[in-house]
């Protein structure tokens, strides 16, 4: 048993992380486990944490990580926002206040058998980020668009007509819980391993076309540019602008809240950390699949864990004021989507589906 654990906290030290957060913190938090994922006999937590005002209308901001096993440092960073906001609640009138105003809904480790075994995908071998049942327009990339080739190939989409995996169906349903009757909600999953900046991706993974919530993400763009004019890390985009994918758990998403609330706002992020140029300045990294994904330079570390808690904090209070700068009523929705248009799509000129 002693063995047991110890071999676990080696190969999930971010589990035993939160773990402890939870105890140093259980006061202030609504603490589920609607999932365990098996690996070896053990049993791991799919943990879903709530914080903040439990009032039906209140904001929602979703929180999540480790969906992708060994991109470590999405949940690491997510660790290291709920540490200092669990020891800010003990002194800090601010954040106690913030948090009556929103509902936090926190998912750190999305994939924990994944992150145990250091690897993408769960322990079926499906990549989760590719699992949901949506179906890319279009030609998407070769194999990383999503594929039901092989489960022993990244990407790997699952078998056709399955259900989803016990993760994305876990991960789904609390999203969908938080969200249902909310009219104005944020999400950001944080990821890395993409390029060498830091993006902020909007929806359609499945769709070169313009995403019909890309006034409000706009809007919410512009918010953050302006008020943070030095801390000019993101690159703000639809994620299309890189890759499109099939099987995009937030577009599913999305698509489900909008069909059951179609006046709601709810801009679901991903946050993608540039890990390449960690690579690059340091070549290290290339010798270990790891740490392709994770700094590995101790300063790089701190760094990254602390250079991320703004934009959480800029995202509390986007979320909690959302109904004041949210575009609402026609003309509104109409000036945020042509600015939109304006920035990422210059001389777009088809029709946008649905409305904002
Ligand atoms: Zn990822």
């Amino acid at each position: 048993m002693i063995q047991r654990i110890s071999r676990l906290k080696t190969a999930l030290p971010e589990l035993t992380e939160l773990e402890n957060l939870i105890s140093e913190g259980k006061q202030h938090m609504r603490i589920r486990v609607p999932a365990h994922i098996q690996r070896q006999g053990e049993h791991l937590p799919f943990y879903v944490i709530e914080m903040g005002s439990v009032k039906p209308d209140a904001p929602v901001l979703a929180v999540v990580g480790g969906v992708h096993g060994v991109e470590r440092i999405g949940t690491q960073v997510i660790l290291s926002f709920m540490k200092s906001l669990i020891r800010r609640l003990h002194w800090d009138p601010v954040v106690k206040e913030q948090l009556e105003n929103i509902r936090l809904l926190m998912i750190p480790i999305v994939n924990p058998g994944g992150m145990a075994e250091n690897s993408r995908s769960n322990l079926n071998g499906v990549d989760l980020m590719r699992n949901a049942p949506v179906e890319a327009e279009g030609n998407t990339p070769w194999l990383v668009g999503g594929h039901r080739i092989s489960r022993s190939l990244p990407w790997y989409r699952g078998p056709a007509g399955a259900p989803m995996q016990t993760e994305s169906r876990a991960l789904c349903d609390a999203v969908h819980h938080a969200l249902k009757d909310q009219k104005f909600c944020i999400s950001i999953d944080c990821h890395s391993g993409f390029g060498t900046r830091d993006r902020l991706w909007f929806p359609y993974a499945k769709s070169t076309n313009p995403w019909p919530g890309i006034g409000a993400a706009h809007t919410l763009t512009e918010l953050f540019e302006h008020s943070y004019p030095h801390h000019d890390l993101y690159l703000f985009e639809p994620q299309a602008h890189s890759y499109t994918t099939s099987g995009d758990l937030w577009d599913h998403l999305y698509d489900s809240y909008t069909a059951e609330q179609p006046d709601g706002c709810f801009i679901p992020m991903t946050l993608e950390m540039g890990s390449w140029l960690w690579v690059k300045k340091n070549p290290r990294h290339l010798f270990r699949y790891h740490s392709l994904f994770n700094p590995i330079l101790p300063h790089r570390h701190q760094r990254i864990l602390r250079r991320h808690l703004i934009l959480f904090d800029f995202l509390m209070s986007a979320a909690r004021t959302m109904p004041q700068w949210a575009p609402q009523g026609a003309a509104d929705k109409t000036l945020a989507m042509n600015a939109a248009l304006q920035r990422w799509y210059p001389g777009y000129s088809g029709n946008i589906t649905t409305t904002v």
